[in-house]
């Protein structure tokens, strides 16, 4: 999973008196190698600042909770909305019905009609069926991304080396080993995440005065359901037919 920024190839990992060091094996690149601790070290200083307090994690919660209430209230508005068309559709088939046994219409227009009719009725119902299984897939990729960023960062580190290696998969898109440092990229929403840092206000005099850092949790929202909206897209782009003819 290591790039070695000299030459771009990956580099190996060795085991030597106990250590496991990673070498780059290009002849001519200027950079040799490095151990696992500073591997670590880049890793732990990346996914410390995705550490969510418990208040944090309790007040992102609730957020999430509220938006995913607000979907589904938007959804039960609609299929209301559908229903009472519906029910509109069935009171016309019947006045119909009623009409053309009173002969009040003659059969041409009362079949035309109830055509007309019939097919309304069946693409209110292809909407109200849509409607209740609703897509759920933007709320429910904000509530993935939630609870990896709630507990991945802080299980790196305690597992075996397996589960490590899957956390830092999940979490990382480039590990670059330099001269002297490894840079940790992550992937989105992490990396943005990770670069909230902790903003305190003001200056050292008003952090005197008021010591109690700036929220990170509406950033974190906002970049979470940017995130979640836009793999919602791609998702729906990759099962439309258009995209299987690219
Ligand atoms: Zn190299």
């Amino acid at each position: 999973m290591l790039t070695c920024a000299g030459c771009s190839y990956g580099l190996s990992g060795e085991r030597q008196k106990g250590h496991i060091y990673y070498r780059c094996h290009t002849r001519s690149c200027p950079i040799t190698g490095v151990g696992e601790d500073a591997i670590h070290g880049a890793l732990w200083s990346r996914l410390f600042p995705l550490e969510l307090s418990v208040a944090e994690a309790a007040e992102l919660e609730d957020q999430i909770a509220q938006a995913g209430g607000e979907l589904a209230q938007s959804r039960d508005e609609l299929v209301h909305a559908l229903d009472l068309k519906l029910k509109s559709v069935e009171s016309r088939l019947a006045r119909l019905t009623d009409a053309y046994l009173d002969e009040a219409v003659d059969r041409a227009i009362f079949e035309q009609k109830k055509l007309s009719l019939l097919l309304e009725r069946k693409s209110l119902e292809d909407q109200r069926r849509l409607a209740i299984q609703g897509d759920p897939r933007e709320i429910n990729n904000l509530r993935d991304n939630f609870e990896l960023l709630k507990m991945v960062p802080l299980t790196y580190g305690l597992g075996n080396p397996d589960e490590n290696r899957e956390i830092v998969k999940t979490l990382t898109s480039d590990l670059l080993v330099q001269p002297k440092n490894v840079v940790v990229k992550l992937h989105s929403p992490f990396e943005e995440i990770a670069n909230i840092g902790f903003v305190r206000s003001g200056g050292a005099l008003r952090r005197r005065l008021r010591t109690v850092p700036r929220s990170r949790v509406p950033r974190i929202f906002r970049i979470l359901t940017r995130h979640a909206a836009e793999q919602a897209k791609e998702a729906e782009c990759a099962e439309c037919p258009a995209s299987l003819a690219v």
